[in-house]
């Protein structure tokens, strides 16, 4: 199955808890291809997109079997980065598999300025959480950057000690 989706909900009033909802079944699928993701980016949070590449590219942190970076002039990307504006659903960030590119889509409704997650914390998490599943990793446990339902103080936005051994798992 190509389409796999998931959304984050956002529970709104509590301390800064947000929900992913998906019943998104553990690396199904990737946006991987011959040991990359080559993105194109059409997103206005390059913040984001740059830190969500910087955290799960990272040498100095193991995580570098999976080469993320800007595809080539002449090169279909593997994944773009997109930006929707989704008032009427609770999630702040999607990743969807193609056909054709597959997406990660942040939702400027709850992320754009002045709404109720638009930090650079909050985007950097989403970015960096929906890259994740873009590297083929589902949900994991409370306190992971890839857990269903997380804080946004909680690791930073970044891979924990969970996540990336579900990437070692998948990538070696
Ligand atoms: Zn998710």
């Amino acid at each position: 199955m190509r389409h796999r989706r998931h959304r984050w909900g956002a529970v709104l009033g509590t301390a800064a808890l947000t929900v992913c909802a998906a019943a998104a079944p553990a690396h199904a699928d990737s946006s991987v291809r011959d040991g990359e993701i080559r993105w194109s980016d059409a997103t206005q949070f390059d913040d984001a997109r740059e830190w969500a590449a910087d955290v799960w590219y990272d040498s100095e942190s193991g995580l570098d079997r999976v080469r993320i970076g800007a595809a080539p002039a002449l090169v279909d990307p593997d994944l773009e980065w997109r930006d929707e504006s989704r008032p009427d659903v609770a999630w702040v960030g999607l990743w969807r598999g193609g056909p054709g590119p597959d997406s990660v889509i942040m939702n400027t409704a709850l992320l754009g300025d002045g709404k109720p997650f638009g930090t650079r914390g909050w985007r950097r998490m989403t970015a960096a959480h929906e890259l994740g599943h873009a590297l083929g990793i589902g949900h994991l446990g409370a306190g992971s950057l890839m857990a269903a339902r997380m804080r946004v103080d909680i690791g930073g936005g970044r891979p924990t000690r969970t996540d990336r051994a579900a990437y070692h798992r998948l990538w070696g």
